[in-house]
């Protein structure tokens, strides 16, 4: 039997009551009274060492229980456990919970509501601002010296760009895309969509690949990345602070830090790159030209890079492999239309 000091919590008494249990609830009898405590509303002091613990009741009332290994025994008969360990695991658990749920709402904000927020603002994205940031992304890359003069000769650089603006677009037109061509030693074989369309194309690109309807098909992929607005989706989406602070409060300084790195180690999902080969395979057939010609493109490419040890071209253009068999794929079902050239 337990006995323990009861105060009402109102008076200065203290009345030696018996405590027992008796189904869910705890039992508090004293001379003159009785009552019943559910033992979910019981508040159990923590144990401090020796000192008599509490045991505290919603009305204010309390009891003091000194034999503590007796109401250890009795808190354990009623599978209650001290405070703390309680209060622990019922913490842990919602914690983990918790933990749980951000984790869950952040990889779908990340991998779904992101994206969506970003290619959103993208397409909606003033004109002028992806032409601010454009221009002075580019002045950085190329006062960084992580761009250097092209050493294609001009006149070839001309024949291929005016073979690209020759290209007819799905969208009808032709692409009002500038070609710009640079050097750089680091980013090997490459090509990058600027924000406000600019194409910059790099010379391993052009000498890797050294095959004219080839370029044209990863230009065609650029243009695809320009239609779709993915580089400033892209940038957009890589530091949200940036892009509120451009936004709401018009401070472009952010945004325009970050904006040749991201340019520069553009990830692109697999998502906007098959829509950038979609939109490739589109313009190719348009023009009476094969998709292959894109696949043989990534293929070069590919080699290239893993020769050079580059991450470039393939860390930025994931899944080559994929991507050559979807566009085979893709040209296999119009080889009857198409015409070599
Ligand atoms: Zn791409």
């Amino acid at each position: 039997m337990l006995t323990a000091d009861y105060m009402d919590g109102r008076s200065t008494r203290v009345r030696v009551v018996r405590l027992e249990v008796a189904g869910e609830n705890l039992v508090v009898s004293g001379e003159d009274f009785e009552v019943r405590v559910p033992f979910a509303e019981v508040k159990v002091d923590e144990r401090l060492g020796r000192a008599a613990r509490r045991l505290r009741f919603n009305d204010g009332a309390f009891c003091e229980v000194r034999d503590l290994p007796a109401l250890d025994y009795l808190l354990s008969a009623q599978a209650h456990r001290d405070g703390w360990v309680d209060r622990m695991q019922r913490q842990s658990r919602s914690v983990l919970l918790a933990v749980i749920a951000f984790a869950v709402l952040a990889i779908a904000g990340y991998k779904w509501g992101m994206p969506w927020a970003a290619a959103k603002a993208a397409a909606n994205m003033p004109a002028a601002i992806s032409e601010q940031l454009s221009v002075q992304a580019l002045r950085l890359l190329d006062d960084g010296k992580f761009f250097l003069p092209s050493g294609i000769a001009t006149d070839r650089q001309q024949a291929l760009s005016v073979e690209f603006h020759a290209l007819h677009l799905p969208e009808g037109g032709n692409s009002t895309a500038e070609l710009l061509f640079r050097r750089s030693p680091q980013l090997g074989a490459n090509a990058f969509a600027l924000p406000n369309g600019t194409i910059v194309v790099l010379d391993d690109l052009v000498t890797v690949i050294d095959d004219d309807g080839e370029i044209l098909a990863t230009l065609a992929h650029e243009e695809g990345h320009v239609h779709g607005h993915h580089g400033l989706q892209l940038l957009l989406q890589s530091s949200v602070a940036a892009t509120f602070l451009a936004l709401y409060i018009g401070d472009f300084s952010s945004l325009l830090a970050i904006a040749p790195a991201t340019l520069l180690q553009a990830t692109y999902s697999r998502d906007l790159e098959a829509q950038a080969d979609d939109y490739a395979a589109a313009v190719l057939k348009l023009n009476g030209r094969s998709p292959t010609l894109l696949a043989e493109a990534l293929k070069k490419l590919s080699v290239a890079h893993r020769q050079e040890g580059q991450a470039g071209y393939l860390s930025s253009h994931p899944a080559t492999d994929e991507r050559m068999r979807h566009l085979r794929a893709i040209s296999g079902s119009l080889s009857t239309s198409r015409s070599e050239r």
